[in-house]
């Protein structure tokens, strides 16, 4: 018996357990205070009437003989499938039904998406970004490079001729940067991963904040993207899907490598491995498709954009460097009079009972930065940027 022990290379992830910690000592030695939490990833508003109703009434299909299901299509019901399909034709991106794969989060596919691939690739990372892609190939074994992305970039590194590598992970927009790609920027990604035959993996799990003139919703955008990437999505962040897991993957069947289709490759590990989303979560998934849903679910985006606007008025009003916020619910900033990102977390927290996420935290390129979410309640939005306001005033 030998173990992986590619997993002894992991390094332990203290990012929230220390948020977590600092935050609950700080409250027992300051009870009277009020703590402002923005820095968690996750939603906040309730799921849409439309995707409760119709996953209520699948509930009661499930109860009934003539309408009950048991194993589903391990790649998701058509009924999905054709929803997901038609929400890319709005944009002008052809697919067919079956490249697309339902899943159970964009995060599963991101870790899974590695059994097609040999351990003997170079992947290269952006740094900063969310932290699986980097532990999901320490899992395996592989060689990481980091492509830098930096505040002279923007936090959106463009690709360098110079490095070799046959996995590409794009993230937009970004995790915890917050940028976001253009279709004309994402064409050099494209370009480079064509001329060197690599595979991209795109994480659009945010997609649905886009909203900038000529900005990327999908790197299908870019022509010839189908030759060479991967594109993954999620319900969580769009429909509030977080703790109800659905999300799902492209896999375009132009895309092959050694003569091998990875549609194919992909449907064979899904099919072995998987067994399907629950048919009422997936009724629920595609009621965020409806007329109804779309309505909804714009509703409750339009919350997460205000508050997103109040974070970015507010470090416009402080003169402080920042990313994202305007096509993302993020806000990352330069930690101003700090270079390091606890301690601004620290001061952060101690001055204004606000709490955030130490850039440090997603790489080494987020030392001197710190992570906003816009995902809380409009009014603790709106008491944390009076606070930081504030703070610099005094
Ligand atoms: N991709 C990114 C960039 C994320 O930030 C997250 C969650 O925070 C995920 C994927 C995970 O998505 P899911 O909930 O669909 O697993």
């Amino acid at each position: 018996m030998k173990l992986n022990r590619n997993y002894l290379n992991l390094e332990e992830s203290y990012l929230f357990s220390t948020v977590a910690r600092k935050v609950s000592a700080f409250s027992a030695a300051h009870p009277e205070a009020k703590i402002l939490r923005m820095g968690i990833g996750d939603v906040t508003l309730p799921l849409a009437p439309a995707v409760i109703s119709a996953m209520q009434a699948a509930v009661a299909e499930m109860g009934k003989k003539e309408t009950f299901r048991g194993y589903g299509p391990e790649q998701g019901y058509d009924f999905l499938r054709e929803s997901i399909r038609g929400y890319y034709g709005r944009r002008g991106v052809d697919l067919d039904a079956d490249e697309i794969f339902v899943s159970d989060g964009a995060k599963s596919d991101l870790g899974n998406i590695l059994d097609i691939f040999d351990r003997d690739n170079t992947v290269l990372i952006p740094d900063p970004v969310y932290p699986v892609y980097v532990d999901t190939n320490i899992m395996a074994g592989r060689q990481i490079v980091f492509a830098e992305a930096n505040a002279d970039n923007g936090f959106l590194p463009l690709p360098d001729a110079g490095v070799q590598a046959d996995i590409i992970y794009i993230c937009s927009p970004n995790n915890p940067t917050g940028a976001a790609y253009s279709v004309e920027q994402l064409r050099a990604w494209v370009d480079y991963a064509r001329a060197r035959g690599a595979v991209i993996l795109y994480d659009a799990a945010y997609e649905c904040f886009v909203e900038g003139q000529g900005l990327a919703r999908s790197i299908y955008e870019t022509e010839g993207a189908k030759e060479c990437a991967i594109e993954f999505c999620s319900f969580s962040k769009t429909a509030g899907f977080t703790g109800t897991r659905c999300g799902y993957t492209v896999v375009p069947k132009a895309l092959r490598r050694e003569g091998v289709s990875l549609n194919k490759l992909w449907l064979r590990r899904q099919t072995t491995k998987f067994n399907g989303v629950p048919y009422i979560v997936q009724r629920g998934a595609a009621a965020v498709f409806t007329e109804e849903g779309e309505k909804q679910i714009r509703e409750n985006l339009s919350v997460y954009r205000r508050n997103a606007k109040r974070l970015c008025d507010c470090m416009d009003a402080l003169g402080i460097f920042y990313t994202g916020g305007k096509n993302s619910p993020y806000v990352w900033f330069r930690c101003p009079g700090f270079s390091d990102s606890w301690q601004f977390f620290d001061y952060l927290l101690e001055k204004a009972n606000v709490v955030g996420t130490p850039g440090c935290g997603f790489g080494k390129n987020g030392q001197g930065f710190f992570r906003l979410t816009a995902f809380g309640s409009e009014e603790t939005t709106q008491e944390a940027t009076e606070r930081i306001k504030n703070l610099w005033k005094a």
